[in-house]
């Protein structure tokens, strides 16, 4: 094995890459917008995690576990189709919770890591 000094290697796709790139050419991704931020994210899928949170909303994995790899953390695209307000029900203990989102991707409760359901959505423009 050829031992790969002055190399890096790119977080999201694994590519080499030499120490002046700031783009990865295989899957596009700018090295600077890696963060390694664990400061209210989820350390699977690093997802926002809210700080009264005890679990990501979004893979169930607990606060403070993970691999803490670091992440893309890409600017925002805010166009796309209006948000709209979900209520969720956690199928275990019974929390709930709104989120305003264009996409739900929520499944799991803040508070106890069970699955949960959404019970009502609405237009945030229809009132
Ligand atoms: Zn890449
Ligand atoms: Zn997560
Ligand atoms: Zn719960």
């Amino acid at each position: 094995m050829k031992k790969l000094f002055g190399f890096k290697t790119c977080p999201r796709c694994g590519n080499k890459l030499t120490p002046l790139s700031s783009r990865c050419h295989n899957c596009g991704a700018q090295l600077e917008f890696f963060s390694t931020d664990y400061n209210n994210r989820c350390g699977k899928c690093t997802a926002y995690i809210g700080t009264e949170d005890q679990y990501c909303r979004y893979c169930g994995a607990k606060r403070g576990e993970g691999e803490f790899k670091p992440y893309y953390d890409e600017p925002v695209c805010v166009y796309g189709p209006p948000p709209v307000n979900r209520l969720h029900i956690c199928n275990e203990c019974g929390y709930e919770w709104t989120t305003c989102a264009m996409i739900d991707e929520q499944r799991y409760c803040p508070k106890c890591g069970h699955t949960c359901k959404v019970i009502s959505e609405d237009d945030p423009d229809e009132e």
